[in-house]
């Protein structure tokens, strides 16, 4: 049986649709190994969201043709549709497929296995309503990704998605509910809804939180929302949270970027700092222990600092469990590229790694204010020190000392103790 691997850069969204390819390779007979080694076709699913990303995938191609060699080279994904033919310079690489042509990897490899020379497919973006198509087998997973919208008309200022991924668009609903049952037939727990801007997905007279209705009737036993922009959801999240019958899980992780309006301004996001703010103090109040996270984007051509300073008293002040911290990096092609005030790099450096220590904190902050609660986590597998570990419905991490097998079970388990910015529990019953 050939072997085919994956390498996958960037977002949830490039995850899941790795997934999704692979399961596609399996329909016409191949077997999924490691990138490491070993493979007869290599897949690196790449990513283009800054300019260092593009040089990630670039350096992973070079490093996983090392590996594989005489394998066939298949660069697909954000690079591909936008650098095209461009990406045939770094050589030995077979086929280049953009966005929308990566979703149809079996069918290119099939030419190539045919003999077709080296091809590149990265065309216009189609728009409208979409399908995935549903082959293979779904593997036991605990927490599977379900891709239910893909692309953005936001063009904030600093992105290239819209670009890179098109313009937004929803996935059908009967396909999005055909793979949902394949993943609840085949053990799945845990469905987290992804896409790049899921406020918009609309289809067939569902929107995101009906959608989120329609699975709890199918009986999925848990229901993520992913990374959701601010200004898309309403406030009926916060009832189907709260309601102990619905399968919404009470975690909310909603982009922030910046807490100065100025800055908020000049990136173009559609809310101010005290709008995001209520809607947040709003979630707190109403969703009782409510897990929430958030993206910043530190910076940020012309950020003083003076705004830096007032943007992290703002998040500190902030209930977040967590943030993810990203450096700017100019990006070509984005609005954004052409802004004056870059902030040098040592001052860069010291911005991120304030943000990334507060970070830590809430992070420990919050695990301790779990401590004697009974929380329904999803166990996932076993860490490399032989515990068992897994998500409650918040997102914290929990780990347990037991020698009963958990995986992919739902257990009430209460939390004891944190030591090292890790949840410690004991499990009191199978949920
Ligand atoms: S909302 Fe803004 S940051 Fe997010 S994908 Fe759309 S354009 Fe990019």
């Amino acid at each position: 049986m050939p072997k085919a691997s994956f390498y996958t850069l960037g977002c949830r969204l490039n995850q899941t649709e790795s997934n999704l390819m692979a399961q596609s390779l399996k329909g016409i007979g191949y077997e999924i190994t490691s990138f490491k080694g070993g493979a007869d076709l290599c897949v690196i699913n790449t990513c283009t969201v800054t300019g260092q990303s593009d040089q990630k995938s670039r350096q992973s191609i070079r490093a996983i043709q090392r590996a594989n060699p005489g394998a066939l080279i298949a660069v697909v994904g954000c690079m591909s549709q936008m650098l095209g033919e461009e990406l045939f310079e770094i050589g030995g690489v077979d086929l280049i497929l953009g966005t929308s042509e990566k979703m149809e990897l079996a069918s290119f490899v099939q030419k190539l296995q045919a003999g077709a020379e080296p091809i590149v497919a990265a065309g216009p973006i189609a728009k409208g309503a979409f399908t995935i198509d549903l082959q293979g087998q779904h593997l036991l997973q605990t927490r599977a990704n379900l891709k239910i919208q893909d692309g953005c008309d936001f063009l904030c200022s600093f992105c290239i998605i819209p670009q890179a991924r098109g313009r937004s668009r929803s996935r059908k609903l009967d396909n999005l509910l055909a793979e949902a049952e394949g993943l609840l037939r085949s053990g799945v727990k845990e469905m987290v809804l992804t896409g790049v801007n899921l406020g918009e997905y609309h289809d067939s007279g569902l929107d995101l939180l009906s959608l989120t209705d329609r699975l709890a009737g199918l009986g999925v036993p848990r229901i993520r929302i992913s990374s959701v922009e601010p200004t898309t959801l309403s406030e009926g999240v916060f009832e189907r949270m709260k309601d102990p019958r619905h399968p919404l899980l009470p975690y909310l992780h909603l982009p922030l970027q910046a807490a100065q309006d100025r800055i908020l301004t000049l990136m173009r996001r559609r809310y101010n700092f005290a709008q995001y703010a209520k809607f947040i103090e709003k979630a707190i109040n109403l969703v009782p222990n409510l897990g929430l996270g958030t993206d910043l984007l530190t910076a940020f051509p012309g950020e003083t600092a003076e705004e830096f300073e007032q943007g992290f008293a703002r998040v500190r002040e902030l209930p977040f469990q967590y943030f993810h911290v990203f450096p700017y990096a100019r990006r070509e092609g984005a609005r954004s590229a052409g802004m004056v005030g870059e902030v040098p790099a040592d001052e860069v450096a010291t911005r991120v790694e304030r943000l990334r220590d507060l970070s830590d904190q809430k992070r420990e902050a919050f695990a301790r204010s779990q401590v004697g609660q009974g929380l329904e986590v999803l166990f996932e597998g076993k860490n490399p020190h032989q515990h068992w570990q897994g998500y409650a419905g918040n997102f914290l991490r929990v780990q347990v000392k037991t020698g009963e097998a958990l995986t992919n079970q739902i257990q009430l388990v209460t939390v004891e103790k944190v030591e090292q910015n890790k949840a410690w529990g004991r499990i009191v019953e199978a949920v």
